[in-house]
């Protein structure tokens, strides 16, 4: 029901813990959060922001990139493991999502043919999982793969993804499901909505359907889903905090 993310030279965990909390007036069931540091750490859990960040007391959190989410479960109960991030089969690539994928069950039933096996019950580790297998068979980068598959896909959605091969970048896109980058000096900040994002920044793009953004610390590039340049339009914020 809400995400947030982070790219650039701060600690990429106080920022998204802080930006959940902003965000847990949607309504939510669980929460988690991807953070890249040497290897991808995946944690998630049930219940509220504060349980998470109590599970974490003690842990290596130190990353400068990282994506983390807020539950509104749809398909699949309420639980530790239908949270999300969730991760490829090869362990490499972690995924968030809001919205609803529709045709998820064939895209699955088309995946367990392949041989690949889920660890939840959500359409998100499909999409994920669908996106993982597109990027092996025709050999080409994550961008390319999240361009084919959500041709592919029908539904609402945000998607933001990690990639622990490309360190230095994310990848998010959007059909009907809000998402606000913020830009900062060398990083940006993604969010559902810019309460997460105002005390950063006031310098925000609002993404559009049917876009791709291919987000690094210093740079904004926008995509359409024909990998045709969209030139961000950049929005000032009034708001105070
Ligand atoms: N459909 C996804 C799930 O049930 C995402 C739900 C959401 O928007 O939080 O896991």
């Amino acid at each position: 029901c809400g995400i947030v993310a982070y790219i650039g030279p701060k600690e990429a965990y106080p920022v998204i813990l802080k930006g959940l909390k902003r965000l847990e007036y949607r309504g939510y069931d669980s929460s988690g959060v991807a953070l890249l540091n040497s290897g991808l750490k995946v944690y998630k859990k049930k219940g509220k922001v504060a349980e998470l960040e109590e599970s974490l007391v003690g842990k290596d959190l130190h990353a400068n990139a990282g994506i983390g989410h807020t539950r509104w479960a749809t398909h699949g109960e309420p639980s530790d493991r239908n949270a999300h991030p969730h991760i490829s089969a090869n362990g490499k690539l972690a995924m968030i999502h809001n919205g609803i994928i529709e045709n998820y069950t064939q895209l699955k039933g088309e995946l367990q043919k392949k041989g690949y096996t889920f660890s939840s019950d959500t359409d998100t580790e499909v999409l994920l999982k669908f996106i993982e297998d597109i990027q092996l068979n025709n050999d080409c980068g994550l961008e390319e793969a999240v361009r084919i598959a959500l041709k592919r896909v029908t539904g609402a959605y945000v998607i933001v993804l990690i990639d622990q091969d490309n360190p230095d970048t994310l990848i998010a896109a959007r059909k009907g499901s809000p998402l606000v980058i913020g830009i900062g000096k060398g990083e940006h900040f993604l969010a559902s909505d810019a309460s997460p994002i105002i005390e950063y920044t006031k310098e925000v793009v609002y993404i559009n359907d049917y876009e791709l953004a291919i987000i690094r610390p210093d740079e904004l590039i926008l995509k359409n889903l024909g990998n045709e340049k969209v030139t961000p339009f950049i929005t000032k914020l009034d708001m105070e905090l």
